[in-house]
């Protein structure tokens, strides 16, 4: 029984081939350059890894290379069902979706709330659909995690047509990893889901913190597009929303490049000037950076605030959970978070915070502090579990 997970961008493909009970691995990739003539594929099965040239950029040709994979491993029969990460489902969807027409209706629906996501999306659902006629299609939503949020929490303070004509709200992002690290930290804890407030923290390129409560979000840090809230790599955060209309005066910038700029050139790159790599920033920080100092002191003072702001639908913080290659990797990341944090009762764990990094998770904090643990995400891990629940539910 294996799970094929696609990830369409508007550039690239990036998928997996997994077994979602064993959650083995057979055969993943990463397909890159696509719509240009210079479109290649990086394999890996068990250890290895080769490259191939594509014949054009198309989404056709790359999941012909993937579909001629299948063949070379001889696994095409053991496949059941594909899953597709979908950005965007806007109030639509509050949960996975086999992909019927009337689902891909109702998806390009979702179009102008992700005008960058949604399009590769739906080309690379509907050329998946085309390469792989015989399998039951199944979309895993980024948002629909977060569509158990409150409308105290879901609402901007705006006017209300904004939101019935416009659907202006805050949906929430990276829900697939909120869900999957939620269970997990259940399950390292030793406690069932139901009864855990959690806050998690998904610290990667994007990041976000979602406050989890019996295993439902009910608050997340991003809001209306993924640019809202914590510091990330290239992203601001929250600004406050009058400097658009002061820059475009002040600075001449029009609408397109303040986006740009608050998109692609802000962030931990903005501040530092040098990098949005955390590993980069923390040694240029050692070396007496200051700029990379003030980039990473931002980034952890404005994400603890955020953890603490969490805790505050949750009424009682059980544990707080860090992942993404930060979360992940990053001991100083973790050890400084936790030092704003004592009010919350966290205690560092300094050699577990040291182990764990690289895969190793664990628990980062001494007995007697709230929990603070690291869990590895595995996003293509849930979409295959979710791909598998929604074909058995559809047989
Ligand atoms: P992701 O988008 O989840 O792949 O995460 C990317 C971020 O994780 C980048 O900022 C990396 O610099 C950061 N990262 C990866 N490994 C480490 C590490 N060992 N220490 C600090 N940051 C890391």
């Amino acid at each position: 029984m294996l799970t094929l997970v696609l990830n369409s961008g508007s550039s690239s493909v990036k998928f997996a081939l997994l077994d979602p009970r064993s959650s083995e691995v057979r055969l993943s990739g990463l397909i890159e350059r696509l719509g240009s003539d210079a479109a290649s594929a990086t394999l890996k099965t068990g250890g290895e890894k080769k490259q191939v040239t594509l014949k054009d950029g198309t989404y056709a040709s790359a999941f012909g290379l993937i579909a001629g994979e299948l063949d070379a491993l001889n696994v095409r029969q053991e496949v059941q069902a594909v899953g597709h990460r979908v950005v965007h489902g806007g109030e639509k969807f509050s949960g996975s979706v086999l992909l019927t027409p009337e689902v891909m209706a109702a998806l390009r629906e979702c179009i102008p709330l992700a005008p960058l996501h949604n399009p590769p999306n739906i080309a690379g659902i509907e050329a998946a659909q085309l390469a792989f006629p015989n399998l039951p299609q199944v979309g895993v939503f980024d948002t629909a995690f977060h569509q158990t949020m409150p409308p105290v929490a879901y609402r901007y303070a705006v006017p209300e047509s904004w939101y019935t004509q416009h659907g202006v709200r805050r949906y929430g992002f990276h829900g697939t990893s909120h869900q999957y690290v939620a269970q997990e930290a259940a399950r390292m804890l030793g406690k069932p889901l139901e009864d855990l407030n959690l806050v998690t923290a998904h610290l990667g390129n994007g990041c976000s913190a979602t406050a989890v409560r019996g295993g439902h979000s009910v608050d997340s840090s991003m809001g209306f597009t993924p640019l809202e809230g914590l510091v990330m790599g290239t992203r601001s955060g929250d600004v406050d929303p009058g400097l658009h209309d002061f820059m475009a005066r002040q600075a001449g910038l029009t609408l397109t490049q303040i986006m740009t700029a608050l998109n692609k050139e802000s962030g931990l790159l903005g501040v530092s000037g040098l990098t949005n790599d955390m590993r980069e920033l923390e040694a240029a920080s050692a070396r007496g950076h200051e700029r990379a100092a003030l980039a990473l002191d931002l980034f952890i003072y404005r994400l603890a605030k955020t953890v603490a702001a969490l805790s505050v639908p949750l009424g009682r913080l059980d544990a707080l959970v860090f992942t993404g290659g930060i979360g992940e990797n990053s001991e100083l990341v973790r050890a400084r978070t936790l030092g704003h944090l004592g009010l919350l009762g966290f205690k560092l764990d300094e050699h577990a915070n040291q182990r764990a990094v690289r895969g190793q998770g664990g628990l980062i904090t001494i007995p007697g502090s709230t929990p603070a643990l690291v869990v590895n995400t595995n996003e293509e891990l849930m979409i295959a579990r979710e791909t598998m629940r929604l074909v058995a539910l559809n047989p």
